[in-house]
């Protein structure tokens, strides 16, 4: 995510994550196939998923040692909950009017039946706001798994990541993500109102969406076909390797496309932006000859109403209708960059969120430094130290002691002040010294090789330093040592 706050005042740095999937041949890969309709309030369907990972379904362990509701299980992370009026943990305040400029509005999904290899499996619905969907594994197959949740989501008016507003509608966190499971069990994903609460697996996506002929449609994912019938289209995409699946809905969008060497590039915006469109393949093209090829064949920006500057998913990203021309121009490089670090190299965006925050507010700085913008690369350095530094000094002052220490799950952050100053800016200082350190063409090589390595699975710190080295700097930032 970019935020829209700190467009002036940004940086960040790197580090940390865990586990990782080593990559699979086609037919091991996991699948999932989403068929859904929106009818303007309400998107309703299915999510199949075939799981053929073995972790996943060999476990003869309970999955949660102290509160495993079935002895085996599967879980999913159901983020449209959080968007429920009595959330423990919900995307904003209900009196925050940025979020919600005409007031609160409930967003909820309802799962209306769960299957697992076709039978109807016990399930329920746990964690204090209910975004935990635990799924009763009893007649799974060691070979192939199919689980299938029908369920109806909410979509509140707002400007969050699930949300209607005006002739546009963001579909983030609309469908049941599967949890990541860890040594010790699934992990718990929490809703936060600061950060990108996510972490996710990759899955290849096959996904349909019938709805009023009306809207246009960006989407994660590449087109595969488009079926009309009377005032209803059925728009149908594939996504492989894909972190986590999108759309924006607009009934008033241009789109402007552009064939690349590196893909499809579209522009979903409400008027023509031939500047913005060239940016965005530029960019493209930059992080594709620095870092390693663009990891899709599509790339979709859509201009939405949107509290924050941006939002990433897989091929896909939100960038606010509200930032002016500079801010939106450092949020397109910043929310193409996640396609590299974030996407095609994911991590554990609660636990580590610096790892792939911190390197895409540094991927920025050297896409403006790179051509020949060094004002506004400059302005992104200078920006980062000044407002870390009153954060620290501020911070230092009220507790006492600032605490920097970057791997923290977003839940232990105290406010988004120290959450963006430690995630994003810290993070960017980190890199942005190393490269100081070590010069740009090596620091460009050592992420060369991290792309290469980590690809299509989860980076660590650990990962992060086996390519770029410097191992004793990096945990000096990461834990908290160094001072700035
Ligand atoms: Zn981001």
């Amino acid at each position: 995510m970019k935020r829209k706050t700190t467009i002036i005042f940004t940086a960040a740095i790197l580090a940390c994550g865990f586990i990782f999937t080593s990559c699979k041949s086609e037919a091991e890969k996991n699948k999932c196939e989403i068929t859904i309709s929106f009818d303007g309030e309400e998107v309703s369907g299915t999510c199949v998923y075939d799981f053929y990972d073995e972790e996943f379904l060999t476990s003869d362990k309970p999955d949660r040692e102290e509160s495993s509701i079935y002895p085996r299980s599967l879980e999913f992370f159901l983020p449209a909950n959080a968007y429920k009026k009595d959330a423990k943990n919900p995307p904003a305040d209900k009196s925050d009017s940025f979020a919600y400029p005409n007031g609160f509005s409930e967003g909820s999904i309802k799962i209306n039946s769960v299957k697992v290899n076709g039978e109807t499996a016990d399930n329920a619905l746990i964690d204090e706001d209910l975004t935990t969907l635990c799924v009763s594994m009893k007649n799974y197959s060691p070979q192939k798994t199919t689980v299938e949740i029908d369920f109806t989501t909410v979509v509140p008016d707002s400007l969050l990541r699930l949300g209607k507003n005006g002739d546009k509608v963001n579909l983030g966190d609309f469908y049941p993500l599967v949890s990541v499971k860890e040594e010790k069990g699934y992990y718990k994903s929490t809703y936060s109102k600061f950060g990108d609460p996510y972490y996710t697996d990759l899955f290849d996506y096959k996904v349909s969406i019938t709805l009023p002929s009306e809207y246009v449609v960006a989407s994660s994912g590449t087109p595969t076909s488009t079926v009309v019938d009377g005032f209803k289209t059925t728009y149908s995409y594939a996504a492989e390797n894909c972190r986590h699946f999108a759309f924006v809905l607009g009934k008033n969008f241009i789109v402007d496309e552009k064939k690349t060497e590196n893909g499809l590039i579209a522009l979903y915006s409400d008027k023509k932006e031939q500047e913005t469109l060239d940016l965005i393949a530029d960019v493209i093209k930059y992080f594709s000859e620095t870092f390693g090829p663009y990891p899709y064949e599509t790339f979709s920006v859509a201009i939405t109403g949107f509290k924050e500057g941006g939002m990433e998913y897989t091929g896909l990203c939100f960038i606010s209708d509200a930032l002016s021309d500079e801010q939106k121009k450092l949020a397109i490089a910043h929310e193409t960059a996640h396609e590299w670090w974030y996407s095609a190299v994911g991590n554990d965006q609660i636990a580590s969120a610096y790892l792939d925050e911190g390197l895409c507010e540094y991927s920025t700085y050297l896409y403006f430094s790179a051509r020949g913008d060094q004002q506004t690369a400059d302005r992104i350095i200078s920006s980062a130290k000044s407002a870390y530094k009153s954060f620290y000094d501020l911070s230092s002052v009220l507790s006492g002691k600032a605490d920097t220490s970057m791997n923290r799950p977003l839940g232990k952050f105290s406010s988004d002040y120290e959450y963006v100053n430690v995630a994003y800016n810290k993070s960017l200082l980190a890199f942005y010294e190393y490269e100081k350190a070590t010069g740009r063409n090596k620091t460009i090589k050592g992420l060369k090789k991290y792309y290469e390595k980590n690809k299509f699975a989860f980076a660590t710190l650990d990962l992060l330093t086996d390519s770029l080295g410097l191992k004793d700097f990096f945990k000096s930032y990461v834990e908290g040592s160094v001072l700035i």
